[in-house]
């Protein structure tokens, strides 16, 4: 592989320092228990919770940590031992596998000695159920409150009667959310903080607009690292400031013509989760074949832009019925054509990932549908999110040279 020189993105520094400050205040709250907390899947009502004063810690986000710094796979057959099944989701399995060990990768980098416990566990099914049936292994192990939405999938259009049942369901939380809070609810502070993540969705849309550029300034691989904030802290001021200053250096990046993959001749769009352990090693094969992925599913699934404070349950509801994972195959090609056309956009990849058929998309047809209808090639890529078990380096190696070596003869 040639050897890959870029020039680093200077606000990375200020993200560790924003993502340690969201870890630490959450372990000062478990040890001070001077603050209540509240689990919240990546899509689930976290702006809720942040408007009742809870802070909020994402089990998806602690899995990730768990995938991109390897130790998943320690973790997993522990999880399978106890029952739960090597085939299911392996954000679960090795998040599970971890407590149950007792350890978390939040002790070396923060030094909290455990996940902080709890007050209550929020989810909604609007990306899986696999969310329900994770959260209900911790309300036996921690006795709290399991709370959630339950939203229908595969839709062809965002329904108004799902966004009412939703909307509802997001409301009726509220009575038990103050009781387990011990403050009452305030609509105006959860309008504030419904501005404030819709501010953070949109700082965060522009941060990836910026790799229209050519070349691009990002790639799908720093977006990953990057989107951390928008997952995260999305609902307070951190996250905003924090992407006022990575946008203004990207800007500047596309205005002095500084790409992050040297010499960039191909961009590829990016379909489904990231192979977390991998990060950087397919980082640098892309880059080593001077291919840019400028576009990704999966770090535009936290732009919520449609929150609006006049109308807080039912475009909160609506918002989180209308993300990609919740829609039918039709709607979710149209999407992706308008952003290969968008992006300019030589080939798409789709990541096949063996535990997560919510963020697979390959399995019923779509990439033939798409290459067909945009003359665009595609590759698959077989792998995993945490799970490194069911990736081979090697082949996925060999499979995307030949793919860039195809696109490069097509020319
Ligand atoms: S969307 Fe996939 S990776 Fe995420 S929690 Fe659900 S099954 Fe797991």
């Amino acid at each position: 592989m040639a050897e890959v020189k870029r020039v680093a993105i200077k606000a990375t520094n200020q993200l560790r320092e924003v993502m340690a400050k969201h870890f630490m205040e959450l372990g000062e709250a478990a040890k001070m228990k001077n603050k209540k907390i509240a689990w919240c899947s990546s899509v689930g009502p976290a702006e809720l919770a942040h408007s009742l004063g809870f802070l909020v810690y994402y089990y998806e986000n602690h899995a990730a940590i768990l995938g991109s710094n390897r130790t998943a796979s320690d973790y997993i057959p522990i999880a399978n031992a106890h029952g739960y099944s090597p085939e299911i989701c392996s954000y679960l399995t090795s998040d599970i596998g971890a407590y149950l060990k007792g350890e978390t990768p939040l002790t070396k980098a923060y030094g909290i000695d455990k996940v902080p416990k709890p007050d209550v566990l929020l989810y909604s099914t609007n990306q899986c159920r696999e969310v329900y049936d994770w959260m209900t292994f911790y309300a036996h192990e921690f006795k709290v409150p399991l709370l959630g939405v339950n939203t229908p999938r595969t839709q062809r259009q965002v329904r108004e009667d799902t966004v009412k049942s939703v909307a509802a369901q997001l409301e009726q939380m509220v009575p038990e959310l103050e009781e387990i809070a011990g403050r009452a609810f305030d609509i105006d502070r959860f309008r504030e903080i419904l501005v404030i993540s819709r501010e953070c969705s949109r700082l965060w849309e522009a941060v990836l607009e910026t790799a229209a550029a050519r070349p691009s300034p990002l790639t799908f691989f720093d977006a990953c690292i990057h989107m951390g904030p928008a997952v995260v802290m999305r609902g307070r001021e951190e996250a905003n400031d924090y992407y006022r200053l990575l946008l203004e250096e990207l800007k500047e990046r596309v205005n002095q013509g500084i790409a992050a993959v040297e010499g960039e001749r191909h961009r590829f769009y990016w379909e489904g989760m990231p192979i977390w352990g991998k990060l950087r090693s397919m980082s640098e094969l892309f880059s080593s074949l001077k291919a840019c992925i400028a576009v990704s599913t999966y770090c535009s699934s936290w732009v919520f832009s449609g929150f609006d404070p006049k109308d807080p349950f039912q475009s909160m509801a609506r918002a989180y019925c209308s993300i990609f994972i919740v829609q039918d195959d039709k709607a979710k090609e149209d999407y992706i054509a308008e952003k290969v056309e968008h992006f300019g956009i030589d080939g798409i990849l789709y990541h096949d990932a063996r535990t997560c058929p919510s963020n697979t998309n390959n399995r019923y047809g779509m990439a033939n549908r798409l290459s067909e209808r945009l003359g665009v090639p595609n590759l698959i890529i077989n792998g995993d999110l945490n799970d490194l078990r069911c990736f081979s380096e090697e082949q996925t190696v060999t499979n995307v040279e030949a793919f860039v070596e195809q696109i490069e003869e097509s020319r």
